[in-house]
């Protein structure tokens, strides 16, 4: 059986944990955050781009946690979390609670890695 108690409030403390990393790197960020679409001027020091590139990188990766987080709640909510969203079986439960966020049964994502290196 999977706990959804106990999976919830993990998954909630790694959503608390990526908005403050979040936030954190805003604060970071050489170029202000309200400025996305800043055009970036011949002689920019080299150090702030490297710094500003690393933070959207790492912003990229955290929202993309983030989302899956969330869908992982919204699932626990819906009724639908720990359900396969390839084929439909039950998610081990052992894997969710090592992987709280996983959409996929192990078999699933096995297989959908395997077809991604064929590419
Ligand atoms: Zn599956």
């Amino acid at each position: 059986m999977i706990d959804l108690k106990k999976i919830k409030a993990t998954v909630e403390g790694q959503r608390n944990r990526i908005t403050t990393k979040l936030k954190r790197l805003r604060s970071e960020d050489p170029f202000s955050s309200e400025d996305r679409s800043i055009i970036v001027e011949p002689g920019t020091d080299a150090n702030v781009l490297f710094g500003h590139e690393r933070v959207v990188v790492l912003e990229q990766r955290l929202k993309k946690d983030l989302k899956e987080i969330e869908a992982a709640l919204k699932k626990i909510k819906d009724g639908t979390y720990g359900i396969c969203e390839r084929c439909g079986k039950p998610i081990d439960a052992k894997r969710l609670e090592v992987k709280p966020e996983a959409v996929y049964c192990l078999k699933c994502e096995t297989e959908i890695e395997a077809n991604k290196g064929k590419k």
